[in-house]
């Protein structure tokens, strides 16, 4: 059978390390045949992303801060020398002051406000505006956000408050992009030990709790994140625009669990 992104190119940004969401979803995506870029940020990265890029026979590596508008002029302008058009973007990058993740949003700093919304917020809509105009054929888009959204949970604070906004920003692109045949979508990941995530509070304890507390009793893998952007990335979605889909053992359904050995 043929494979699901053969002949599919595209830009995966947000690659750390082999934890990273960013390689579930690289590790899928390429065994489906597609072709991939990736950007990471800083020259120190950059000896962590080598390999992991050989691995998937990715040899388009450009070093990208979404903070910087010129960085990402320069990353769109080497996809469009390179090969002209794309047809998927994953956009797998968020940040915060650690200071600002544990204790109370109430305390969250005008500075840190603003870094936050830019970078995990902004650079989204950023990066859609330019791979964009680089899908003459349509194409998808897809970001990663969290629970904490929509729902409070101790420690995400500010982080909680960019992902409410990156959520409603993917409902607008959708609707901008759509008559193009751009679709748009988040996937709201459950707890995974990633870079980032070891920057939040008590992070342990939201592993455990979502552990006890999910439909399914556990955590998920990256590389479940990896599968069901694969189905957002590939024609399997191709109905699919606007939405946050949840991969995360179904933990965001819960009210209140039942006690699994009732004895009140
Ligand atoms: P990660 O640390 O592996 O990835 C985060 C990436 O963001 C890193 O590659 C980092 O270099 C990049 N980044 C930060 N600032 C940047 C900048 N200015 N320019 C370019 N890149 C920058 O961690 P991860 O958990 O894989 O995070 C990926 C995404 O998944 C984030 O949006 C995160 O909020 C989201 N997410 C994570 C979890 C989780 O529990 N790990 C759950 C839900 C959503």
């Amino acid at each position: 059978a043929t494979k699901l992104m053969a002949g599919k190119r595209g830009l995966i940004m947000g690659l750390a390390n082999d934890k990273s969401i960013a390689w579930g979803i690289a590790k899928a995506l390429a065994a489906e045949g597609a072709d991939i870029a990736l950007s990471y940020q800083g020259e120190a990265l950059k000896k962590r992303v080598e390999p992991l890029a050989a691995e998937i026979g990715s040899t388009l590596i450009v070093e990208c801060d979404v903070a910087d508008e010129g960085s990402l002029d320069t990353l769109f302008a080497t996809l469009k020398e390179t090969w002209g058009k794309i047809d998927f973007l994953v956009h797998a990058i968020g940040f915060s002051d650690k200071g600002e993740l544990r204790g109370r949003y109430v305390e969250t700093s005008p500075e840190n406000f603003r870094m936050t919304m830019d970078i995990s917020v902004y650079s989204f809509t950023a990066v859609c505006r330019r791979a964009a105009a680089m899908m003459p054929d349509g194409g998808s888009l897809l970001t990663l956000t969290y629970y904490g959204a929509e729902r409070v949970m101790p420690h995400y604070n500010v982080m909680g408050v960019a992902k409410a906004a990156l959520e409603a920003s993917v409902r607008y692109i959708a609707e901008d992009l759509g008559k193009d045949g751009i679709r748009c979508n988040a996937i709201s990941a459950g707890p995974i030990k990633t870079l980032a995530a070891s920057g939040i509070g008590d992070f342990r304890y939201i592993l455990k709790w979502n552990e006890l507390n999910s439909p399914l009793r556990r955590n998920v893998h990256q590389d479940e994140v990896g599968k069901s952007a694969l189905y957002l990335l590939s024609d399997l979605g191709s109905g699919v625009t606007g939405e946050t889909h949840h991969v995360d053992a179904g933990y965001h359904i819960v009210g209140m669990k039942a006690v699994d050995a009732p004895d009140i």
